[in-house]
């Protein structure tokens, strides 16, 4: 049966670079995977047939001389493929590196997490702390450091983090060399899958320790608080998270630290609500100011600012102070305060106030009349949201 084009195989065209080929392989070969189509004799051909397509495309000489020849050329010279198909030993045992290092090649590999390049050669990494910070409108507005006590693993003082008594009592693991990675080959029922694992023995650091250190017994890590100061940028919102890169707990025997989460919290503030970047603020007027008009001070996050009120200001109205509110945490445009108007009703009069309120009760100006009607809830929200 003729041979089908490399290429073709994993749909990439002959400039492809080598992450695109990469790439293509990854997506045909986890389509194909045997973990994903058990008893699949087609399946598992195509498999077989995308990995032999990768390891020559992804070879720059083995590609350049089948850029040349074709497929004839893979016949010459040894080595390659060209003599027949790839068992799944091969394919696992050359690719068993990319194929990731947790047990599961599947999901190392395709999960596109790092796998075991990207992490530290020592020790396991710490794991991340999560705290929380209630924080106030005035905090937001203007952004914020905090310095906060976390209580945390840190590296042990008297051994630096290995863990061992002295360097006389550390030497290298016997079980994984000194690299701390084993490979494991693991029967499968369509052969034999190798997968790379953290070395059990010195848990990836290494190294085997014959006396431990006294202050730490060996962890590399005691229990203490750190200080940490905290920037918090302003205009941040409940519910955001902001992390610290290593800031976290140390890992163990010189692994890397874990990182600080941060949690934000809004503490309810005692004139303001927030609406997003705008302030809200519910303020008060009496009969008399509401309908002869007045200027009054109120507060907003950054200090009192006088305001003046109209005659014949209703309740419901919405006063709006430009760029009082809050700033937006990527760094543009402020909010708003909205000053919300409400007519204070006295809950008692004297004799004389309701003598008097008993005369305007009657006067045309002091009822609600088409031409004295003020706009409805509804109408007033149109213009607020336009
Ligand atoms: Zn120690
Ligand atoms: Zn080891």
């Amino acid at each position: 049966m003729a041979k089908r084009d490399f290429y073709e195989i994993l749909g990439v065209d002959k400039n492809a670079d080598e992450k695109t080929i990469k790439k293509a392989y990854r997506k045909v070969a986890m389509q194909f995977h045997p973990d994903r189509n058990p008893d699949n004799k087609e399946a598992e051909e195509k498999f077989k047939e995308a990995a032999e397509a990768y390891e020559i495309l992804s070879d720059a000489d083995k590609k350049a001389r089948y850029d040349r020849y074709g497929h004839a050329g893979m016949n010459q010279g040894g080595g390659g493929f060209g003599g027949g198909s790839m068992n799944m030993e091969d394919i696992f045992a050359n690719f068993g590196d990319i194929f990731g290092d947790s047990g599961s090649p599947f999901e190392s590999f395709f999960g596109g997490g790092g796998g075991r390049r990207s992490q530290s050669r020592r020790g396991q990494k710490g794991s991340n702390i999560r705290i929380k910070v209630a924080l106030t409108l005035e905090e937001i507005q203007k952004g914020v450091t905090k310095k906060i006590k976390v209580k945390k693993q840190i590296e042990c003082n008297t051994c630096s983090g290995s863990g061992a008594k002295d360097s006389q009592s550390v030497s290298g693991c016997g079980t994984c060399g000194g690299s701390g990675y084993v490979r494991q080959v693991k029967s499968t029922f369509l052969g034999q899958m190798q997968t790379t694992t953290v070395c059990p023995t010195c848990k990836g650091s290494g190294q085997q320790i014959s006396a431990y250190c006294n202050s730490c017994k060996g962890d590399g890590t005691t229990y203490d608080s750190e200080t940490i100061e905290i920037d918090i940028p302003a205009g941040v919102e409940e519910g955001m998270q902001l992390s610290m890169r290593g800031k976290g707990n140390a890992g163990k025997r010189g692994g890397p630290k874990g990182d600080l989460l941060i949690n934000i919290e809004e503490k309810s503030h005692d004139h303001f609500s927030r609406d997003g970047q705008n302030v809200i603020f519910d303020m008060f007027l009496n009969f008399a100011d509401a309908a002869l008009g007045t200027s009054m001070e109120v507060p907003t996050l950054g200090g009192k600012v006088k305001i003046k009120v109209p005659p014949g200001t209703s309740a419901g109205k919405i006063f709006r102070l430009k760029g009082k509110g809050l700033p937006s945490v990527q760094g543009y445009g402020n909010g708003d305060q909205l000053i919300n108007i409400n007519i204070w009703t006295p809950k008692s009069m004297t004799k004389e106030e309701e003598e008097m309120m008993e005369k305007l009760r009657l006067s045309d100006n002091f009822n609600p009349a088409p031409g004295n009607n003020e706009k409805g809830f509804f109408e007033r929200m149109r213009e607020y949201f336009n």
